[in-house]
């Protein structure tokens, strides 16, 4: 008689299976002014000899007005790289080594009044063995929480008062977002949380074709990926995200770390040989 091959072992991530309640904004929390954001990951989550040196996230958040206005300056790069209306402009198909473009995407986009930024961007060469990194879901979960974190935090301490947030996480191929929403959910029962997820009007993963704001998440990702991935020769080029340094949220006088959250530690971006805050206080 054959062998059997064994079952597949059980998930072990508490978030793998369960109810999944929607996040939805309470009647207090519906009245106030809205906020929208937008968040595109780049670089992969695996671990193996072909895959990036970095997982990162980026998320842009905007008022209306302020959408209005990243669109405008979204329709110009789109006219100005000559990008087929039949599909999404992109970091990869539009830009990528093209430094006038690149410049172009960066010196626009700054000029944009009323966006900010958060930035989560993981070193995956620092992560210890038997951390969150050994698992593609958890490394995304661990990853986007973070993410969903300072975005809500930001909403919370929304210069003129808080705001509901609409929060649009863009697909990942082969990632299961039920499994992320479920590990929001988790994370927000915990008593000891301190995170506003009550700000919260909607939780979406969406593809590049549904808004055209993600299409701006994914050039502002492009700058964090030029500022810490290193080409063939080792170098990294920040010039792009110093360009819309101005954007990422501070606190406490310094983009890090609830603006900009380097992972593992905060260490790697302050040794970068573009890093424009040479006495940083940010821990
Ligand atoms: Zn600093």
């Amino acid at each position: 008689m054959p062998l059997r091959p064994p079952p597949p072992p059980a998930p072990s991530r508490p978030s793998a299976a369960g109810h999944v309640l929607p996040f939805v904004a309470g009647p207090a929390i519906a009245q106030l002014p809205t906020l929208s954001a937008y968040i595109d990951e780049t670089g992969d989550r695996g671990r193996g000899p072909k895959s990036s040196p970095v997982f990162g996230m980026a998320a842009v958040i905007v008022e209306p007005t302020a959408e209005v206005a990243a669109r405008l300056a979204l329709q110009q790069l789109r006219s100005d790289f000559g990008t087929p209306t039949t599909r999404p402009l992109s970091w990869k198909d539009d830009i990528k080594s093209n430094h006038s473009r690149a410049l172009h995407a960066s010196t626009t986009l700054a000029s944009v009044q009323g966006i900010k930024l958060i930035y989560v961007v993981v070193n995956k060469s620092l992560l210890s063995v038997g951390s969150y990194g050994d698992d593609v879901t958890v490394f995304y979960n661990v990853t986007a929480y973070a993410v969903l974190q300072r975005v809500l935090w930001a909403a919370n301490y929304w210069p003129g008062g808080r705001r509901q947030v609409a929060i649009r996480f863009g697909h990942v191929a082969r990632h299961n977002s039920t499994d992320t929403h479920r590990y929001f959910q988790l994370k927000s029962a915990s008593p000891k949380s301190k995170v506003p997820f009550e700000l919260i009007s909607s939780l979406n993963w969406t593809s590049a074709t549904q808004f055209q704001m993600s299409q701006v998440a994914d050039l502002y990702g492009g700058f964090l990926k030029e500022a810490f991935w290193p080409d063939q020769f080792g170098n990294v080029n920040g010039e792009h995200l110093r360009h819309v340094w101005h954007q990422i949220r501070k606190s406490h006088g310094c983009v890090i770390h609830l603006g900009l959250m380097p992972r593992p530690d905060s260490q790697w971006a302050k040794g970068m040989p573009w890093f424009p805050c040479p006495t940083c206080p940010g821990k």
